[in-house]
């Protein structure tokens, strides 16, 4: 995902590995190269300032220290930073002292919320819990088959309101209102005593008005004790209203980042913790259940300045 950033950065490092001591100048050229290595690779315009500002700051008034040549101070500046940017540190899924614990998806339209609920339920089954998927999203034609596909495939159930589960174990919602939905799978959730509840929600191809209502109404509906957000993470330089859109309507505790695989240039990965305040907590990093990762932020930076 971060190839180019990757070398861009190495480059700019090597070209101090020669230096004996930086100077203002030298430090001041680091950062213009690091500005561009970020804005180049999609990073939110303020988040790209915050990170130049702390590093040159940082970089000007390092001491020069035994262990480390300037080269490598600046390197370990930009990681620190780096990780800062990405949340610090690892921050658990909060599941609830009395269970269902309700975790609630929200995102655009092909974020990947279904395959993340495949995913997260999958983790949390391989971890002793007895997830329940609910699909909430009935906006898409497929969703709701979608996501029986990928409940079937991580071996969890899911609560429908799908025709075909009328007298099958799955209980049947009459209508199609994903609130009620939502509401009887966590009804359900509590009489067969599954210990999470995952609930996918309708997503548009831009931020919708009416679909941030029902996620908001879902949200009152069930009182999540984790809504998740889910952002592609080749969005680019949308990320940042488009994380905001969802932080004001429907708000959000944590992010999950998807397509992490892809080689675009990862600039939401970069923006979307710094800018919302909210830990990213899971990577997708494929289409396979088990292209999934608990995400943690200085294994990301070690990653990107490998
Ligand atoms: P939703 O509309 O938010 O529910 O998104 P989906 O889960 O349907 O995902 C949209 C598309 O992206 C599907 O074709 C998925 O297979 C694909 N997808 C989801 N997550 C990932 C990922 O981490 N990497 C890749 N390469 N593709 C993904």
């Amino acid at each position: 995902m971060f190839a180019t950033l990757s070398d861009r950065l190495t480059s700019t490092f090597k070209n101090l590995r020669s230096k004996g001591r930086l100077s203002e100048a030298d430090i001041d050229a680091t950062v213009r190269e690091i500005r561009r290595a970020l804005l180049d690779a999609d990073v939110a315009v303020p988040v790209v300032r915050q990170f130049t500002g702390a590093v040159r700051e940082r970089a000007l008034s390092a001491e020069v220290s035994g262990a480390l040549n300037p080269a490598q101070q600046v390197v370990k500046i930009v990681n620190d930073e780096l990780v800062a940017i990405l949340g610090g540190q690892n921050r658990p899924l909060n599941l609830a002292k009395n269970p269902p614990s309700v975790i609630l998806l929200a995102g655009l339209q092909g974020a990947g919320k279904t395959t993340l609920a495949g995913k997260l339920a999958l983790h949390l089954k391989s971890q002793g819990h007895t997830p329940l998927l609910v699909a909430a999203d009935l906006q898409r034609p497929n969703a709701v088959t979608q996501l029986q596909v990928v409940g079937e495939r991580a071996g969890v159930p899911v609560f429908a309101p799908h025709p075909g589960n009328q007298g099958s174990e799955l209980d049947v919602v009459s209508g199609a209102d994903p609130v009620a939905v939502a509401r009887e799978g966590l009804a359900t959730a509590h009489a067969r005593q599954h210990d999470v509840l995952i609930v996918d929600t309708a997503g548009r191809l831009g931020v919708d008005a009416e679909l941030m209502q029902q996620a908001a109404d879902i949200r009152d509906a069930v009182s999540p004790d984790e809504i998740l957000f889910v952002i592609d993470a080749m969005i680019g330089q949308d990320a940042v209203a488009t994380a905001t859109a969802f932080q004001e309507g429907v708000g959000f505790t944590g992010v999950v980042l998807s397509k992490l695989d892809g080689d675009a240039r990862g600039g939401a990965a970069l923006s979307v913790a710094s800018v919302t305040g909210r830990p990213i907590l899971f990577a997708s990093t494929g289409e396979k259940l088990t292209d999934f990762e608990v995400f943690h932020p200085d294994r990301m930076a070690s990653r990107i300045l490998d």
